[in-house]
């Protein structure tokens, strides 16, 4: 038959019963003839649809198979001819996709399959077709971008999972640093250059950066942005009137093109070399308190959705900022001493006037005395601070042990400690004292397997040693402290109560 003759030049008479045949099927029927030494190509028979899709008909790839090659896209015609000269060499079926150029300039993807058959004079033939597979790749494009969006959103509520049950479990006292890193994880997911946390002073006309993180090499800005002066700012006044006060997000994706309204805050963000930036009110029980921000070095082009997801981290963040000003105040507040758990003096002293107003009222006695730890310099210098600590807290518990309900031990300071002892007369307390003094010798501290030796020196006082009108807890501690003092200048580890120095 005409097709199959080695030089394809009787194929102008395609038989009608092929051509109509051609015309049912979808794509677009085909030889293709490739000379014995390759240098000859082209399309023996090629349906007449060809040329209803390209700017090319059956005829002109009659005479010149490569005028096709040319339609395919650039990026793709690279792999072309040798996927010929292979199937034509091994005889093995022939597949390929690549974009062609239609009528209309655009491109849509095209495969083309064939079946190679070797002829007598060496050449090859190929028959097959090409079908347009643009809806498949349309589909493959929006399947590998749903799932691009599947894996980024996954990826976001994973990070958000763990920073949220890294919050909850971050001791007292940790918030802070848990706020730097959140800071620094966000800011990475996001690929940006700063994140940071600002609060507003009450009146709004102040906000002061609280907690910054910043990429490598990117300059940090948090110390030069304490009670900045927000009061000329009017753009972004309004902004936190506006925006942030209906729990919206600020975007500013390109710094130079923010309104002439801004002139100032553009001034200050270029100053920062700031190109896009947006913040995410801080809002705790539905007060703006401050604001999270995230900036970029580049200008940048948000998602879409980028809103939401800020607002959620937003609301993170505002419960951890606020939970760390609670946990500021409590220590402020606090009535205990961070290091030995014991009370501190901001607890003792009240408490030291209460069992004074008891003594007047009841006549029931009251003793006072304060302990020094002897040569505690020493125990840093020789066995170093923690080893010190170490001997503070085993203190502070021995103290804590001797203590009756009534009686109240604190740390006075570095490492004086003060016991007050309810109900008792000079005689119970300077044997209460020397049990403490004893008990302080015999335990050695135990730090690193080594025994650190402590001992402690005391100044007693009983209310009977002062007259009755000049009774305060100042006076009590002053004159504690002041045989403290001669129980020091008597060789330590001692006691000296109104009756001098005693050693046991
Ligand atoms: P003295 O017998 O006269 O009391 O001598 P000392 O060495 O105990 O007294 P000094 O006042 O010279 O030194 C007290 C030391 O206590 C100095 C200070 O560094 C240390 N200190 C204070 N607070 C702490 C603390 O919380 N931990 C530790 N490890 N050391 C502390
Ligand atoms: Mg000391
Ligand atoms: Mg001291």
């Amino acid at each position: 038959m005409a097709l199959e003759s080695a030089s394809g030049k009787d194929d102008k008479h395609v038989p009608d019963l092929l051509e109509e045949l051609a015309s049912g099927v979808p794509g677009v029927l085909f030889s293709y003839w490739v000379s014995a030494d390759g240098t000859q190509r082209r399309f023996p028979y090629i349906s007449s649809r060809v040329s209803d899709l390209f700017d090319v008909t059956p005829e002109e790839l009659g005479q010149d198979g490569l005028l096709l090659t040319e339609l395919v896209h650039p990026d793709d015609v690279e792999g072309l001819r040798p996927s010929t000269d292979e199937s034509a060499r091994t005889l093995q079926p022939w597949q390929y996709q690549a974009r062609v150029r239609l009528k209309d300039g655009s491109y849509q993807w095209f495969e083309g399959h064939s079946l190679p058959k070797r002829l007598a004079d060496g050449s090859t033939l190929w028959f097959g077709q090409f079908t347009n597979i643009q809806a498949h790749k349309d589909l493959e494009l929006s399947l590998r971008a749903s799932e691009a969006e599947t894996d980024y959103q996954l990826r976001f509520h994973q990070l958000l999972a763990s920073l949220s049950s890294e919050f909850m479990d971050s001791a007292i006292g940790d918030i802070d640093a848990e706020i730097n890193h959140f800071l620094a994880r966000i800011g990475n997911f996001f690929q940006l250059d700063r994140a940071y946390i600002y609060q507003f002073s009450d009146d709004l006309t102040h906000m002061t950066n609280t907690h910054e993180w910043c990429r490598d090499g990117v300059t940090a800005l948090k110390d030069s942005q304490q009670d900045v002066d927000i009061t000329g700012f009017h753009w972004w006044q309004q902004q936190i009137r506006d925006v942030l006060g209906r729990n919206q997000v600020v975007f500013v994706e390109d710094v130079s093109r923010l309104p002439e309204t801004a002139v100032e805050e553009r001034a200050l963000l270029e100053e920062e070399e700031v190109a896009a930036m947006f913040c995410a009110p801080l809002q705790v029980r539905g007060v703006v308190e401050g604001f999270f921000g995230m900036d970029s070095l580049t200008v940048r082009h948000w998602r879409g959705d980028l809103d939401d997801l800020l607002v959620l981290v937003a609301n993170m963040l505002a419960q951890a900022v606020e939970r760390f000003r609670l946990e500021q105040e409590l220590l402020d507040q606090s009535i205990l001493d961070p290091l030995t758990g014991i009370h501190n003096r901001r607890y003792l002293e009240p408490r030291i006037e209460e069992m004074l107003a008891h003594y007047q009222r009841t006549g029931e006695g009251l003793a006072l005395a304060m302990l020094d730890i002897d040569h505690f310099k020493q125990v840093n210098d020789n066995h170093g601070h923690l080893a010190g600590d170490r001997v503070l807290r085993h203190f502070a518990g021995l103290l804590q042990g001797q203590r009756r309900g009534t009686d109240v031990a604190a740390r006075y300071g570095g490492e004086e400690f003060v016991i007050a002892l309810a109900d008792v007369t000079p005689d119970q307390a300077c044997r209460a004292l020397q049990r403490i003094l004893e008990l302080v010798r015999e335990q050695p501290v135990c730090f690193e397997g080594e025994a650190v030796p402590v001992s402690v020196s005391a100044g007693l006082v009983h209310v009977t040693d002062l007259p009755w009108e000049t009774l305060s807890s100042d006076a009590l501690i002053t004159e504690a402290d002041r045989r403290l003092y001669k129980a020091k200048g008597s060789g330590r580890d001692c006691l000296v109560d109104a009756s001098g120095p005693i050693r046991s």
